[in-house]
């Protein structure tokens, strides 16, 4: 049995806001809410994150994100919502189990988009590089 704070409140052990589940997914409130109605919807095999998650084990999650978000921001009158997924902790992933943050969002909430800067490598260098380990990998 997999030591995984979520794998728990997928089995029960630990106590969550449930919203949905169906057999391969489940979708909670956060514990520690960015806005009212911030949820985790998961896989219920146990991934850390799509770096190691099987072929395919997306597609559910996000067909249950596709139906809650609409729900879930007209339920609480968000103006709009941040469908967003932290990989590796150097991206603020906290739980080591694949998980979708739906966030709703309003005007004047106080928090801030994303801080975009002008490249330090030149794009056509990157994309470069990333093309060609795409092309590397499909052989
Ligand atoms: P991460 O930083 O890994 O992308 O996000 C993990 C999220 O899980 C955090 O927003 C945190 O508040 C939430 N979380 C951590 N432990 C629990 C828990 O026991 N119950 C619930 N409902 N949420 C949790
Ligand atoms: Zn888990």
């Amino acid at each position: 049995m997999i030591d995984c704070i979520f794998c728990k409140i997928i089995r029960g052990e630990i106590p969550s806001e449930r919203l949905y589940e169906d057999e391969t997914t489940f979708a909670f409130l956060d514990i520690k809410p960015l806005n009212d109605g911030h949820t985790l919807v998961v896989p219920k095999t146990h991934y850390e994150n799509i770096f190691d998650a099987a072929p395919g084990a997306l597609d559910a999650v996000m067909r249950i994100v596709q139906k809650l978000a609409p729900v879930i921001r007209d339920t609480v009158g968000a103006a709009g919502m941040n469908v967003n997924s932290n990989h590796g902790t150097a991206a603020g992933q906290l739980v080591p189990h694949l998980h979708i943050h739906l966030i709703p969002r309003f005007a004047d909430d106080g928090y801030r988009h994303w801080h975009r800067e002008t490249p330090t490598t030149p794009l056509a260098e990157v994309r470069q590089r990333i093309t060609d380990a795409i092309y590397v990998a499909e052989k």
